[in-house]
């Protein structure tokens, strides 16, 4: 039931693995990139309390020696203390350049962990081992690596691509069904934003997905794997293509910053109600029929995710503050804000031409609706 995706890119390419039980063979998988049999682990508490055992075994199995660091569990982790107190424990082990660290976690380790190996003796490589649906088909794929500052979220960072991913899709039956509903949120976002097909096959086994079934996991994880790569391998650095990524998340992140960043809102939450909100933007500039609002808005109803701003818990600005959250998106170029707008389900382009009240009109509509 496994499969995989190359990810292209010149100098810097890399394969991931997709499937379950690959983390019981990371022995095997690993050993080609190691120069000596050594590796280092950044970890957290709550994977290393189901899983960490696991892959010590297949490391072991192949005669690799290990060392792991488990930081506490959650995004406080992604700051400044964390980060200083991986890199100073990744130079203790006596890392080299030629060594391996891996990132064996969620969103929160593979964005620590692959900066500490970008900084650490001015880069070292690393392969992650991404462990939530989220790290699985966004994450762990693209090269985008960073820490939280008082200033937000993912400001300081680098690009640094791993040298492999083994996305276990087993793993994810340990995770949380609100975790794993929150990492859909962002499998939805690649069918809404360039396969209409793929969007179709996820209305009938998105359900079957959810509930646990194996192969509509590898599938649902390899497609959307595949979409990033594609989108990554024409645009690594967002200078133009990689922004239809964030279908969904100019909205996504203002609602985040009305919430506080709390456990009211995750991230992959907002994605889904982010995009139904671009989608009812864009029917209403004409872009879109008023059908397809309603098609992405059902298929998240049906999947039992968060899908409108009334289903955020607790008190929420008015429109004009959300908007002005939205303006302070780190996507918003010389002033102007870029949206991510939909001719359909599938057909998602870059704009900046979305007029204020429009969107104001949306939001207002949506919190009516509380
Ligand atoms: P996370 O890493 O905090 O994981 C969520 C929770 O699930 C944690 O408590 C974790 O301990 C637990 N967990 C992880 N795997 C588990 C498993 N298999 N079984 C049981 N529990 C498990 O959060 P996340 O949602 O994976 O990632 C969110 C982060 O990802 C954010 O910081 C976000 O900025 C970042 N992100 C980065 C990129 C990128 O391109 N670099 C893209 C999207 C998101
Ligand atoms: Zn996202």
């Amino acid at each position: 039931m496994q499969d995989s995706v190359h990810v292209g890119l010149p100098g810097r390419e890399y394969d991931i693995l997709i499937g379950p039980g690959l983390l019981a063979e990371a022995g095997k998988h690993l050993s080609p990139h190691l120069r000596r049999p050594k590796v280092a682990i950044v970890t957290d508490e709550r994977v290393a309390a189901a899983h960490l055992a696991t892959l010590e075994a297949a490391l072991e199995a192949e005669g690799i020696t290990h060392a792991a660091l488990a930081l506490p569990a959650g995004e406080a982790t992604k700051g400044w203390t964390q980060f200083s107190r991986t890199v100073e424990w990744l130079l203790e082990q006596k890392i080299e350049r030629g060594d391996l660290v891996v990132a064996f976690g969620g969103g929160v380790i593979g964005d620590l962990a692959g900066f500490a190996a970008a900084v650490v003796r001015r880069g070292v490589r690393f392969a992650q081992i991404p462990t939530t649906l989220l790290a699985q088909v966004d994450s762990s794929v693209g090269g985008k690596t960073g820490i939280n500052t008082a200033q937000g979220k993912n400001l300081v960072g680098a690009f640094h691509q791993p040298v492999l991913v083994l996305a276990d899709t087993s793993l994810l039956d340990t995770l949380p069904p609100r975790d794993f509903l929150a990492g859909y949120g962002e499998v939805v976002k690649y069918g809404l934003l360039g396969d209409a097909a793929f969007f179709d096959w996820l209305e009938v086994n998105g359900p079957k997905a959810a509930a646990g079934d194996m192969a509509a996991r590898v599938h649902a994880v390899t497609r959307s794997c595949q979409m990033k790569a594609e989108i990554v391998m024409r645009d690594e650095t967002e200078q133009g293509d990689r922004a239809l990524l964030n279908l969904g998340h100019t909205f996504c992140h203002a609602l985040e910053a009305a919430t506080g960043y709390s456990d009211r809102l995750l991230h992959g939450e907002g994605v889904a109600i982010g995009c139904a909100l671009a989608f009812e933007t864009s029917a209403r500039l004409g872009l879109c029929s008023q059908e397809d609002p309603s098609r992405v808005r059902s298929h998240l109803k049906a999947m039992g995710m968060k899908t409108d701003l009334a289903d955020i818990p607790g008190d929420l600005p008015d429109a004009a503050a959300l908007l002005e959250l939205m303006g302070q998106d780190k996507k918003v170029v010389d002033g102007t804000l870029r949206f991510i707008m939909a001719r359909g389900i599938g057909a998602a382009f870059v704009t900046s031409d979305v007029p204020r009240d429009v969107v104001l009109s949306v939001l207002g509509d949506g919190l009516v609706g509380r």
